[in-house]
């Protein structure tokens, strides 16, 4: 019997769990639940929002079904799903939105598979207060997690037999992060010759999706995109309620639904479960249950069918009215066929699980920067006389003041264009001359003579990223 660790979550998490349990139960499923805490409440209990017991347990049995939990906003404990995504590798986020039987919804025919990569990007976490009123958040992104998620989206699209994978970027703007991201797509695309392939900016992404919806298939996104935009996906087709997830890692994964904690329905029984059946669903399927899973489908679709909606869908039925009628489904399907044994036949003939295709894709390693160059410094101020400029050194030695900027807008060589600007500066400037480790050091020093307050600096490697800067100025 597979072991599975249950993590029943926060808010509506024990009420829709109770719904997977006992459907489970009814069809009985050949697993067995291990339950463990993870979220808010445990964290008022336990001091801990994620004990190590919990996280053990999904290590060792490789797969768990997790509930929402609340992530705290602007401060508190750090977000659960982000540690557990972080510290399991689950690098790859998978969040299907297919039009449902049933659920009236804009557009008929909505197929779309959010491939979202789960670890880089904004969710790094890297963040600072620079000066009291300016924060800043790092955006990471790697060839090597480029790399992996796209080959990861290539190999779901060939195994699920879907036809085009589109690449969602905003490399517009984010010339080297998202460019980064882009090109690396390009590249592993090369090796898929018959799926095609196209990438679209974000923007016109999201106006392509509210309008015409059906021309996409597998989507494939940077972290925070793909956040945004599984949530619209999953609007088009019934919205949250009905929007599953997988977190897959390397011979491990993690099954919940997109939705939260839902504090503002918890606990009065009208959640809807069917996030997380869908959840427990695509599980199943991983782990080569596959009869079990069509048959679970077929009962939920059939409940949608014959209109058996909770309050999100314009229904009335309360959660475990909804549960006990796809169990009566379950329970008329049994009356009907073996249905047991057919699924304990069928399931002996496991499906190959994508575990065989994650093993395949190997990183590259690192790319050496031997030649790569010290080009400048981007050094990063806090500069009080906002009505002056600030009184950095214009040349000093190898280096060459080329640019000022405030909250991100150029305002030096003049003219200074109006606009409402705050302490904060980002001086660039040039190597005029090779220049070492050493340089960069005797320069600071002469800035932090000079009483300035800097607070990061940026060592400029490449003459691209100064070329890159300014090709990037004057778009939105
Ligand atoms: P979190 O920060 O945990 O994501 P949130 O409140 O921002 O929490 P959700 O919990 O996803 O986001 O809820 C967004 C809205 O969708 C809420 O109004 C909630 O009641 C509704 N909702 C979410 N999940 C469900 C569900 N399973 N059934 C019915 N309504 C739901």
């Amino acid at each position: 019997m597979k072991k599975i660790t249950l993590i029943k979550g926060d808010g509506i998490g024990k009420e829709i769990s109770q719904s997977v349990i006992d459907i489970f139960n009814a069809i009985k499923v050949p697993v067995e639940f291990e339950e463990k805490f993870a979220g808010l409440e445990c964290f008022e209990k336990f001091g801990t929002a994620l004990p190590q017991d919990t996280l053990d347990s999904i290590k060792r049995n490789k797969i768990a079904l997790k509930g929402p939990t609340t992530t705290p906003i602007g401060g508190g404990h750090k977000s659960v799903n982000v540690t557990i995504r972080k510290s399991l590798e689950l690098f790859a986020n998978l969040r299907p939105s297919k039009t449902l039987p049933g659920i009236n919804t804009r557009f008929g025919n909505v197929d779309i598979v959010v491939i979202r990569e789960n670890i880089e990007d904004t969710y790094g976490a890297i963040e600072h207060m620079q000066t009291p009123d300016v924060a800043q958040t790092l955006r990471i992104i790697t060839y090597q997690g480029s790399y992996m998620i796209h080959s990861f989206a290539f190999q779901y699209a060939i195994k699920n037999n879907r036809k085009k994978v589109t690449c969602v970027h905003k490399a517009n703007i984010q010339k080297m992060s998202d460019g980064l991201f882009l090109k690396t797509f390009k590249e592993i695309s090369q090796n898929y010759p018959y799926i095609k392939t196209e990438d679209i900016i974000v923007d016109n992404l999201c106006m392509q999706l509210v309008t015409n919806p059906e021309r996409f298939d597998v989507l494939v996104l940077p972290n925070i995109f793909g956040d945004i935009v599984s949530d619209l996906c999953a609007g088009l087709v019934g919205g949250l309620g009905v929007a599953p997830s997988a977190n897959i890692g390397r011979n491990i994964a993690v099954f919940e639904p997109v939705h939260g904690s839902a504090p503002d329905i918890a606990g009065k029984n009208i959640a809807n479960p069917t996030a997380f059946i869908l959840s427990s669903i695509m599980m199943l399927k991983y782990i080569g249950l596959d009869s079990y899973a069509k048959i679970i489908e077929q009962t939920l679709f059939n409940t949608l069918k014959n209109g058996i909606f909770t309050k999100d869908l314009q229904g009335n039925y309360s959660t475990s009215e909804f549960t006990q009628n796809i169990i009566k489904e379950i329970n008329d399907l049994s009356k009907t066929t073996k249905l047991i044994d057919d699924c304990l036949i069928s399931d002996n003939q496991l499906t190959k699980s994508m575990n065989e295709e994650i093993e395949s894709i190997n990183p590259p390693k690192n790319t050496p920067s031997n030649d790569w160059n010290i080009a400048g410094l981007d050094v990063f101020i806090e500069w009080n006389d906002i009505d002056n400029l600030p009184e950095i050194p214009k040349n000093y030695k190898k280096f060459e003041l080329k640019m000022i900027s405030n909250r991100g807008t150029k305002i030096y060589p003049p003219p200074i264009p109006e606009i409402l600007m705050v302490n904060w500066y980002r001086c660039r400037y040039i190597s005029t001359q090779p220049v070492n480790y050493q340089d960069v050091l005797e320069f600071l020093s002469v800035i932090t003579e000079k009483n300035i307050k800097w607070m990061h600096i940026e060592v400029l490697r490449k003459y691209n990223d100064i070329e890159m800067f300014s090709k990037a100025q004057g778009e939105d």
